[in-house]
């Protein structure tokens, strides 16, 4: 299996929000990529410029970072060109390596504006090299800028930067240097096209952590009153668990929850609720285990926000009662 490690440089409209804005954010300028063996070694490179359809002049954040001149993506060729030619240098069968989740979501935005075959008919794994070298070399989750992780780790500067070859280039030297079996293991996954059916989600486990892609729900409130969604499963004897912690928000955008394997302790789970491009709700789930002292912590915080969200129902119903008073006595 080889790597393909790819960059894009993109650029978006003078102001945003207009018509074009809406369904092509940013439009990719350029693809640049290196292929690797599965010893990491290069084995190929690919640059291209894409010849700009959408927007025609560039955006004054693109002109500061991207060193192209307008002249310059003219020469280039139309976009569902240089896909073509990337997808033949991907070959049949690869791994997606980048520098942060988002350029494949715009490569993927960008074939489906040319109506191009999607890169996938469901998630799939990559590697977020970016993730990973935090991971890596300081411990925890981060988001370095790349010139940052080509300096720290003493990486020969001899390609320009925010150009979409020598920023591929670097991500893969920077991935080279990836060498944790655990952390090797640790994939993303992109969801730019959610699991059609329920029998088609997606169940990964991780050292450490296990994730659950669903399929599309109508809403947040069909979400996480699915029953796989708010279950949870032990992953070492794989029983269903009781809560001991109930599922609740700390603000609408995830949901939490503790349940207990007599066996193997106490297991946490983030229910992340995400929308498509198209408006649909799906969810992410990740669930790993955690100390006593955690599931305190967790308690404490839904009993707070639950005592909290008392409160507040007690004001409004006192203010109520206050003003419908007032009524009665103007009456
Ligand atoms: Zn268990």
């Amino acid at each position: 299996m080889n790597y393909v490690v790819f960059d894009l440089e993109w650029n978006q409209p003078m102001k945003p929000g207009d018509e074009e804005a809406c369904a092509l954010p940013f439009e990719i300028i350029e693809v640049g990529a290196v292929l690797l063996n599965e010893d990491r070694q290069i084995i190929g490179e690919f640059s291209e410029i894409v010849k700009p359809n959408v927007y025609h002049r560039i955006n004054i954040y693109t002109k500061e970072i991207v060193n192209l001149q307008m002249k310059e993506l003219r020469k280039g060729k139309p976009f569902p060109e240089v896909m073509d030619r990337f997808m033949k240098f991907c070959g049949e069968d690869c791994i997606f390596c980048t520098w942060g989740p988002g350029d494949l979501v715009e490569l993927q935005r960008n074939m489906k504006y040319y109506d191009l075959p999607p890169l996938s008919d469901g998630p799939f794994r990559y590697y977020d090299v970016q993730k990973m070298f935090s991971l890596e070399f300081e411990g925890h989750k981060g988001a370095r800028a790349l010139d940052y992780a080509v300096e720290f780790l003493n990486i020969q500067k001899s390609e320009a930067f925010h150009r979409a070859y020598g920023d591929a280039y670097y991500t893969a030297k920077i991935f080279e240097k990836i060498t944790s079996p655990e952390i090797l293991e640790k994939f993303s996954y992109d969801t730019y096209h959610i699991p059609q059916k329920r029998n088609e989600e997606v169940y990964a486990s991780f050292p450490g952590y296990s994730k659950y892609i669903s399929r599309g729900f109508r809403d947040k409130t069909e979400a996480i009153h699915d029953r796989e969604v708010i279950s949870s499963r032990c992953p070492v004897c794989n029983n269903r668990l009781k809560k001991c912690v109930r599922t609740f928000t700390p603000g609408g955008k995830y949901y939490l929850n503790v349940a207990v394997c007599e066996e193997h302790g106490y297991l946490k789970s983030k229910i992340r609720i995400k929308k498509t491009d198209e408006g649909t709700t799906y969810v992410v789930k990740t669930q790993r285990f955690v100390t006593e002292d955690e599931v305190a912590q967790i308690a404490g915080k839904r009993a707070h926000i639950h005592e909290v969200k008392r409160m507040k129902e007690e004001l409004a119903k006192r203010k109520a009662g206050k003003s419908r008073q007032k009524k009665e006595e103007n009456e």
